[in-house]
């Protein structure tokens, strides 16, 4: 993707060098800096605003693009059994992933008496409608407003309906509708990819952004960030390992796997999506382990796998739990019982939709936020503390697709014994 020779340009030791290095490197400054200017530095905040405004911009695009296309992937001529199990142990396992994310942010309160809101949110509950209206609020009266008032949850729902929709349209044997649902899929396709293409561009602004935000938050909150920082990382990376340990091993067991023979046979895999960061771009390495390793048939991980890069993201799932938390209890919220549904429900939704690429789940973040009220708007605290993850993305992406494409395999597995569509020979 990256064919266009560009000319060498006076930016290069900016645009050539490794991005995730300078948002780092950006991180880091940013906290130096902030520290030794101290509140005067908040004269540079309209360059993190600036940051943040971009990624606002593109968050409904993303989600109503996205979505579509990751519902309409799910060819229904292919759900027969093999497609309902995979699909049956992704929901399952990317619930439970949640869980343990907020069972862990519950538990290690990260971000808790950071105060970025000055105190005047502390105690404060977020407005809290009845479950009820809750759920009825998800479908939307009209899409179209939903879309223009930002309205997620409603957004997720029709982008569901319609992808599913085209699923079915492009089963059709008249020529006349399949071809116009492949149209639209195409179409969507195409939008969710431009999309991507300008997150790529924000991103290359994103050391900058990372830069003034952190350099505020430093120079207005001083050192006493750091420890909420560690203490995320080490949060999301407790649930990464509770989650292959608990939920992978016990899934495992049961079907009479043990995990290290599975971890021993799944590596290569996972330590391409632990440096790469995507899992698309893992799928072919995540593949062969699957047929030479695991002597699983083609006729299962040809579609499980695919469609699990695409759609299974347990990594992502603890990641968007314990973030929500964190931001949440950064600005000195307690997000109440039904908010924390609301946060199963939505980074269900959202590690669905995420892309297999590097950062993606760090925009769904802003969608999960969003759905219990914690808007990241230029200025505010919730961006202050949405910055501060950003800043750390790197480090909780590797973990997060390495989960991801672990889960993955996990399912192909089981999914495939059952089947009777597995070579047992090399498991011995
Ligand atoms: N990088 C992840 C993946 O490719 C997605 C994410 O950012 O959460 O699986």
């Amino acid at each position: 993707m990256e064919e266009e020779k560009q000319k060498k340009g006076f930016m290069d030791w900016y645009f050539k060098s490794n991005l995730l290095m300078r948002i780092l490197i950006g991180l880091i400054l940013g906290a130096i800096v902030g520290l030794i200017v101290g509140p005067g530095i908040s004269v540079i905040k309209p360059l993190g605003d600036l940051f943040i405004r971009l990624l606002q911009m593109i968050v409904m695009p993303v989600i109503l693009f996205s979505l579509i296309v990751g519902a309409a992937s799910i060819e229904p001529s292919r759900l027969g059994r093999v497609g309902v199990k995979i699909i049956v142990y992704y929901m399952l396992t990317t619930v439970f992933a949640i869980a343990i994310g907020l069972l862990l942010a519950n538990l290690f309160q990260p971000g808790w008496g950071l105060s970025l809101a000055g105190g005047e949110a502390a105690g404060k509950e977020l407005t809290r409608p009845s479950i009820i209206d809750t759920l009825l609020n998800i479908i939307p009266t009209n899409p179209f407003s939903a879309l223009s008032s930002g309205a997620v949850l409603q957004i997720i729902a029709f982008a569901l309906f319609f992808g599913i929709a085209i699923s079915f349209l492009r089963g059709s044997k008249d020529s006349r509708l399949s071809e116009g649902a492949e149209l639209v899929l195409k179409f969507c396709d195409g939008a969710a990819q431009a999309m991507y293409i300008v997150v790529r561009w924000i991103l290359q602004y994103a050391p900058i952004g990372v830069f003034a935000l952190i350099a505020v938050v430093f120079g207005t909150q001083g050192g006493k960030v750091v420890g909420p920082l560690a203490l995320v990382t080490l949060t999301c990376f407790i649930g990464y390992v509770i989650h292959v340990l608990v939920v992978y091993g016990g899934v495992l067991a049961m079907f009479k796997f043990s995990l290290f023979k599975f971890l021993a046979r799944a590596k290569e895999a996972m330590l391409t999506a632990f440096v790469t960061r995507s899992s698309n771009g893992t799928l072919p390495i995540t593949m062969r382990n699957a047929d030479e390793n695991m002597g699983i048939s083609k006729s299962v991980y040809s579609f499980t796998l695919p469609l699990g890069a695409t759609i299974n993201m347990d990594g992502t799932a603890i990641y968007l739990g314990v973030s929500a938390m964190f931001v949440a209890y950064a600005i000195g919220l307690r997000l109440s019982f039904s908010q924390q549904m609301i946060i199963i429900l939505t980074a269900t939704l959202a590690s669905i939709g995420t892309a297999g690429v590097p950062g993606a789940g760090a925009i769904m973040l802003l969608m999960v936020l969003d759905s219990v009220g914690l808007k990241v708007e230029a200025g505010s605290a919730v961006a202050m503390a949405y910055s501060m993850i950003l800043g750390i993305d790197a480090i909780l992406d590797m973990g997060r697709t390495c989960l991801n494409v672990t889960g993955d395999l996990v399912g192909t597995t089981i999914v495939s014994k059952t089947e009777g569509e597995l070579d047992l020979e090399k498991w011995k």
